[in-house]
């Protein structure tokens, strides 16, 4: 835990200013003071904005854009102590999870650099239609604008990297507004940005109230994107109220897997330490498990001690695999809806002696319970028995959401066949879909969101395209 708490400036037009307010960060773990940040508020925003739309008036070459993104991937990785240890004490993520966490950073910030190197547009063959002929064309790709960007809680570090990244490959100025229970992550890359010598005004962070930041970045018109990634909640709201800006937006799950009877040997193993990392705050954390008839009874019995062995308790300690959620709140809710699930409860289902939540394994929930259709975010799974394939595809596909899921099976047939009728943005195969890598394309469908992240993906949404059509 922090020793003493760090104090931080949001960062706005190159400067690091102060604003009379102050936010408090503190650990979910023990309530500690991690940090305080200057609160912001519609006035930062409103300067923020100011800055950025200076910056953009002076473009940075695509070369530049890219030796600042790679100087600051590697900083990620010569601070990478401090970067996980960061994250741990404001998100309560356990140290493992954390330093994945801050190497993934880096991945994606590398992956970025490449992406501002490669920008280019493409030809247009003009001379396949009569029209056309005695003309060249070809396409530009341009930053749409100034980017606001809004960031949650439980990646503080890699999901704010997902933004600023490959907004500054795209050519664009960033205001960033990161989640207020963990905004400590943000300020170090924007630190590190500064010092590899990103000129003012191209990144802006103003921490503080979400309505009142989030209203001005709604409502000003020179902000052209919006990339959000949070609750669908806010996410869909945020996309209602801006219709003429772009508006890109990554969210929740209940993150479905099939286990067939041959699935191989190392399934439940992999799926117990997929599914209660951070406590399950992860938006593609395993949640409901659709196991096939033929395969339960092994599959429990090996699942339900692995679940048993993960080690519940202090962030800080590199052995700990679950930690705390992230307040008295989500703990709360979590309990009760283990308590109204309708199903058995085979492990956990209540606190330890440091009011964690343990790894809860409920079977054969009710369908509409809420640990069955709602995005738990917490350290619960389901198991629920299935007769046949197309039950358990139909069941993976019975809720709102649609951003990955996954099936363990040894059958290609099988595995090609849940491909192609789940309807998510990904599908796993004999891997948990809490698998990500950062250059992947990364997003949901129906209501976990309308974008894809990955560098070279969130490339394409930030700029767009412009034609330039030559008479010769
Ligand atoms: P959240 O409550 O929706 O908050 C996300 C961000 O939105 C925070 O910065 C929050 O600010 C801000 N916000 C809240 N109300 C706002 C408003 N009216 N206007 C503008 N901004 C507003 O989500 P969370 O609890 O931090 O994160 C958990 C959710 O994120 C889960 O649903 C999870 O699945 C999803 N998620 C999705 C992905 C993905 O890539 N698809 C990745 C990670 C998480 P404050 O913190 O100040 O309230």
């Amino acid at each position: 835990m922090a020793t003493t708490a760090l104090e931080r400036r949001l960062f706005v037009d190159g400067e690091w200013i102060e604003t009379g307010d102050r936010l408090e960060v503190r650990s979910p773990y023990s309530g500690d003071l991690v940090g305080r940040v200057a609160k912001g508020g519609p006035q930062e925003t409103k300067r923020a904005i100011d800055a950025a739309e200076r910056a953009m008036r002076e473009p940075l070459p695509a070369h530049k854009r890219a030796e600042i993104l790679v100087k600051v991937a590697g900083q990620l990785g010569r601070r990478h102590d401090e970067v996980a240890r960061l994250i741990s004490e404001e998100a309560g993520k356990p140290m493992k999870a954390a330093r994945v966490e801050a190497k993934r950073a880096m991945s994606t910030f590398t992956f970025a650099a490449v992406e501002a190197r490669k920008l280019a547009g493409e030809m247009v063959p003009m001379d396949a239609s009569q029209a056309g002929e005695g003309k060249l064309a070809f396409t530009l790709r341009v930053p749409r604008g100034i980017v606001g960007a809004i960031t949650p809680f439980n990646f503080p570090c890699n999901l704010v990297a997902h933004k600023l990244a490959p907004a500054l490959a795209a050519g664009c100025a960033v205001v960033l507004k990161p989640a207020s229970a963990t905004p400590l992550s943000a300020l170090l890359l924007a630190e590190l940005m500064e010092a590899a010598g990103l000129p003012s005004g191209w990144l802006n962070v103003v921490a503080g109230s979400s309505a009142e930041i989030g209203d001005v970045l709604v409502e000003d018109e020179r902000v052209a994107a919006l990339t959000f990634t949070g609750s669908g909640d806010v996410g869909w709201k945020l996309k209602e109220r801006a219709p003429r800006k772009h508006v890109a937006l990554e969210l929740g799950n209940a993150t479905p897997v099939i286990v067939c009877a041959d699935a191989p040997p190392d399934t439940a193993a992999t799926l117990a330490a997929n599914s209660f990392s951070f406590a399950g705050q992860s938006c593609i954390s395993v949640q409901r498990i659709y196991v096939l008839d033929d395969a339960w009874d092994e599959f429990v019995r090996d699942f339900v001690p692995k679940v048993e062995a993960l080690v519940v308790g202090d962030p800080a300690d590199e052995e700990t695999d679950v930690g705390p959620v992230i307040d008295d709140d989500a703990r709360r809710r979590i309990l009760e809806w283990i308590g109204e699930s309708g199903g058995e409860v085979l492990t956990g289902g209540e606190t330890n002696d440091r009011d964690l939540i343990k790894p809860t394994v409920i079977a054969n929930p009710a369908h509409d319970a809420k640990v069955s259709r709602e995005e738990v975010f917490g350290p619960v799974v389901t198991l629920t028995r299935t007769s046949s394939l197309d039950e358990a595809i139909e069941l993976a596909n019975s809720t709102r959401y649609g951003l990955q899921a996954g099936i363990f099976t040894r059958d290609l047939r099988s595995a090609l066949e849940a491909a192609q009728r789940l309807e998510f943005g990904g599908v796993t195969v004999n891997e948990a879909p809490t698998f990500r890598a950062d250059q992947m394309p990364y997003g949901g469908v129906k209501a976990s969101g309308n974008t894809r992240e990955g560098p070279a993906y969130a490339v394409r949404e930030l700029t767009e395209e412009r034609l330039v059509v030559i008479q010769l």
